[in-house]
């Protein structure tokens, strides 16, 4: 067996609303050349300048990779032709990059095995992405919309072992950009790309041959791609052959790697210090301003939010899968705890602790929720402005908990605040669906059961006589039912349970 050696580069499009060096708009999508100046087409004798918010974005990605911010950062220049860089070389960073020398822990399930593995982040450099170019018949069309869009680049040490430790990495990345609100985290639409690198040798004899892998555009194909080249470079070495030192393309329509160009060496960029560009000294406000911009990150959110509300971790954790929804549970969660309050002091019956209410959130959310979210296209992401909002569920979740609207009808209730756009109490209200709890009502329609049910209430009153539970419980529940028959459904079946209960016990 050989022991293999898996590092990432992760390209992330920052969502700044303009380019890193220049005021054009950065936007996905728009019509092609539109987004455009001299300073990004890359004109002779024009001058780049710095956005701020490109690096305050790049500084916070590298703070959640645990990175260190060094005294002054800078920028390279990157030398080599391509279309799609009309200046022939590329702003980036090389000798002292804006994050340096940080970890990251994957947690998560790997088939049926639970894994937690430190990653080492070597740096993250923010630099300018290049145009695009579009390949049509016999003709190269170029866009620069692209071109000088911020893109912050996140490189690994070799630390990963499977494609499937890799993939947790990219997906675990992806949903810590997305909560820092620095990246869309789209793979399809390349605002985040993975390149991969990998090499086996035999243990303890430390790496082999590296080989790169392009063209990974979702963290599936990162882990596809990284385990057919760990197979085939063992089939090379078993076979007595070596390793070639290459840049491999992956083919999602075959499911294999393909060479693609022999690899250079970093060296051959020729990087010298961006002239144009001062060195960028983050001082003590710039830091701050960083730090108050980090929230709480996805891992950690999920572990508080198990202890916190005594969720399952797999419960926490697909909460957590985008911060909207995690804001949205909380928020539903504190909404509930006030309102059952109000609700608990009048119905000393029902004591509604924090955990009962998020546990019946944390139901609704992930079953029926989900299921309506995904009927009606609506992203994760935009749960906060959906009809249900957190006030909304929050209240339906304490009428039904409280016992103030049957189960049935608190599904219903959740479908028509929906459909209508109404508070949960208006449409029980309307709708006739709020139970009757007043003791009184229901001792009344109890007293009418009794009468027209003498002989079931006798036979019961000897099953108790006898012992008999069984028989008790079932003549018991058949009068209880008469009760709610009597009311049209609305008897809180709690309180007439109780009374029915008395009655047989000649109370
Ligand atoms: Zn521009």
């Amino acid at each position: 067996m050989y022991q293999s050696f898996i590092g990432l580069e992760v390209h992330i499009h920052l969502l700044t609303k303009t380019k890193v060096f220049c005021g054009c708009r950065s936007a996905f999508g728009d019509e092609p050349n539109t987004n455009v100046c001299p300073v990004c087409m890359g004109y002779p004798g024009v001058l780049p300048s710095l956005n701020i918010e490109s690096m305050r974005m790049g500084c916070m990605v590298a703070r959640a990779l645990g990175c260190r911010i060094p005294e002054k950062t800078w920028f390279e220049r990157k030398q080599y032709f391509y279309p799609d860089m009309t200046k022939n070389y590329q702003i980036s960073q090389f000798a002292s990059p804006l994050g340096q020398e940080g970890y990251v822990e994957i947690e998560g399930k790997i088939g049926s095995k639970q894994i937690k593995k430190r990653i080492r982040i070597k740096e993250c450099h923010l630099e300018e992405d290049a145009g695009k170019m579009i390949h049509t018949g016999t003709v190269s069309l170029l866009d620069y919309n692209r071109a000088g869009v911020s893109l912050l680049e996140i490189v690994t040490e070799p630390d990963m072992e499977t494609g499937e430790e890799a993939e947790l990495f990219i997906q675990q990345l992806r949903r810590t950009v997305r909560y820092l609100g620095v990246c869309d985290g789209n793979m399809e639409e390349g605002s985040l790309r993975a390149d991969a690198n990998v090499s086996i040798n035999l243990p303890g004899k430390g790496l082999g041959r590296k080989v790169e892998i392009k063209n990974l555009n979702s963290s599936r194909f990162v882990k596809l791609g990284l385990n057919y080249e760990i197979a085939r470079q063992g089939e090379l070495l078993d076979a007595g052959k070596t390793v070639i030192q290459e840049t491999r393309l992956w083919n999602e329509n075959r499911d294999e790697t393909q060479p693609m160009r022999q690899k250079e060496n970093a060296q051959d960029y020729r990087y010298f210090p961006e002239p144009d560009l001062p060195v960028f000294t983050p001082d003590a406000a710039f830091l701050k301003s960083v730090d108050d911009a980090i929230v709480e990150l996805p891992a950690p959110r999920a572990k508080r939010l198990a202890g916190d509300y005594g969720l399952s971790e797999e419960q926490a954790d697909l909460i957590c899968e985008e911060k909207a929804q995690a804001d949205y549970f909380e928020d539903a969660v504190t909404e509930a705890s006030a309102n059952s309050l109000a609700v608990a002091n009048t119905l000393a019956a029902n004591k509604l602790s924090k955990k009962d209410m998020a546990a019946r959130i944390a139901n609704w959310l992930l079953q029926d929720i989900k299921h309506i979210l995904g009927r009606e296209g609506i992203e994760l992401r935009d749960i906060g402005s959906f009809r249900l909002n957190p006030k909304r569920l929050a209240s339906l979740t304490v009428l039904s908990a409280s016992g103030k609207i049957s189960g049935k009808n608190a599904k219903q209730v959740l479908e028509a605040v929906i459909s209508e756009d109404k508070d949960p109490e208006a449409i029980i209200k309307e709708r006739g669906w709020e139970l009757i709890s007043d003791p009184a009502k229901i001792a009344e329609a109890v007293q009418k059961v009794a009468a027209a049910e003498a002989a079931t209430l006798a036979q019961a009153r000897a099953a108790l006589a006898e012992g008999n539970d069984k028989r008790r419980q079932t003549l018991s529940a058949f009068l209880v039912g008469k009760v709610l028959a009597a009311t049209g459904g609305r008897a809180d079946p709690k309180i007439a349970g109780s009374q029915i209960e008395s009655l047989i016990q000649g109370n």
